[in-house]
């Protein structure tokens, strides 16, 4: 009987852990992730690092990537993951160590003790380890990401990651094929509730308000995600000929490197190389203090303005009324983002007000909207059993609607909670 147990994400977005036990006792981690959200990280539930036949990593983002160094404090489990996520979450775990005002359990040792135990495999290659054969399929949400198949010869389990079905203009959508293969599909479910508007519509939007404020003479700023965001938003600037100065900073700067290696991933390489090198790198205080007097687009983390280079662009731009403060993630509870969105009040630790500058949101999503999660149902085995992950509750209770309505059964486990799955 295969186990499974999540050691978070479950009915929350953020710290992704999840851990099969198969039938022979053997056990899988599948993420280990950190929660960014309020000021202090949280950290996924403890788990036997020795006890572990490996983990495989679906991508880099931190809320998937930064607890793994926890597991190799006292063991060594192989780390099953693409070549570009690791490199990028050894960037990103290496800036989280860094920047973060809190106490994390582990050092760079044990980061280097997780780049040294990583089997890297391209999407569709193979991994074998006692009797299951892993393969890692592209999952369209940020450059490497990755679906996790395991086949235990008598059944499939497909862990989807974050994941998208829509094209963007960084990544073709994610590859479907194993979905409809899978016996047990552990899905993510942020954004059950609602569709993404279409996608052209996002994009002329955003370069027309950019455009405005601009011309008005004002700057603006987007903070984004280093990984991910940062390069859709620069791909989305150069497809638009976009004719005016754009700044980038921050770990963007060193993620746009790592991803130019591994171009041959993105759905269009040669929009990439050209927004790469559209944009000018910030590279010191005095590049810094002069982009945010020109009319001109910043490009910087973090995406929350909450440390990072952004955080200080924010504080500057917030002061005019020419200028504006342009979000394209969603708003994670509990940030500075959110604050100015909700309230129009922005906080650092070195400063507190009104936001004067103009504030917008765009709906850049790299996740499943309603409809491709519903589809992700319609072409499963008409026997699949669906376990949900990676949203709140109300999100996890609507997909666990449409998993019914096709006549499948649908799981939502609660924190810590082992449910037993007959296949
Ligand atoms: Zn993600
Ligand atoms: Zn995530």
């Amino acid at each position: 009987m295969l186990k499974v147990k999540l050691l978070g994400a479950a009915q929350e977005v953020g710290r992704s852990g999840i851990l099969l036990t198969l039938d022979d006792g053997s056990k899988i981690l599948l993420d280990y992730g950190v929660s960014l959200e309020g000021e202090e990280p949280q950290f996924p539930l403890p788990v036997k690092p020795k006890e572990i036949s490996f983990v495989s990593l679906s991508h880099a983002h931190l809320d998937h990537s930064g607890a793994l160094p926890l597991l190799y404090v006292s063991a060594s489990p192989p780390l099953v993951t693409t070549p570009l996520t690791l490199s990028l979450s050894d960037l990103l775990i290496r800036d989280f160590l860094k920047l973060s005002k809190y106490y994390v359990p582990y050092e760079y040792s044990e980061v280097k003790g997780m780049m040294e135990n990583a089997v890297l495999k391209g999407f569709n290659e193979t991994y074998e380890f006692g009797g299951v054969t892993v393969s890692l399929v592209d999952a369209g949400h940020i450059p490497g990401s990755a679906m996790i198949s395991i086949d235990t010869g008598s059944y499939t389990v497909v862990y989807t990651g974050d994941y998208a079905l829509h094209d963007t203009c960084l990544l073709r959508m994610g590859d479907k094929s194993a979905l409809s293969k899978a016996d047990l599909v552990v899905t993510e479910s942020t954004y059950a509730e609602f569709d993404h508007p279409p996608r052209d519509w996002v994009e002329r939007e955003f370069i027309a308000t950019v455009t405005e404020v601009i011309e008005g003479g004002g700057t603006v700023l987007i903070p984004a995600f280093a990984v991910g965001r940062a390069q859709e938003i620069l791909c989305v600037l150069a497809k638009y000929n976009f004719p005016y100065k754009v700044y980038v900073d921050g770990m963007a700067k060193a993620a746009n490197d790592l991803i130019l290696e591994d171009s041959h991933l993105l759905r269009d390489p040669g929009l990439f190389e050209k927004a790469v090198g559209m944009a000018t790198k910030v590279r010191d205080w005095n590049d810094r203090k002069k982009a945010v007097e020109e009319a001109s687009v910043i490009v910087s983390p973090a995406g929350m303005l909450q440390g990072g280079p952004s955080e200080y662009y924010m504080e500057k731009i917030m002061e005019k009324e020419k200028n504006a403060v342009v979000f394209v993630s969603f708003a994670i509870p509990e940030t500075p983002a959110r604050q100015v969105l909700e309230t129009g009040v922005f906080a650092s630790p070195t400063k507190k007000g009104m936001v004067k500058a103009r504030v917008e949101w765009f709906d850049f999503s790299a996740h499943c909207g309603k409809s491709e999660l519903i589809e992700t149902v319609k072409i499963s085995k008409s026997n699949a059993k669906f376990l949900l992950v990676h949203g709140e509750a109300e999100a996890e209770r609507a997909m666990k609607k449409y998993v019914e309505e096709q006549g499948r059964e649908a799981l939502m486990p609660a924190l810590g909670e082992e449910v037993e799955i007959e296949i």
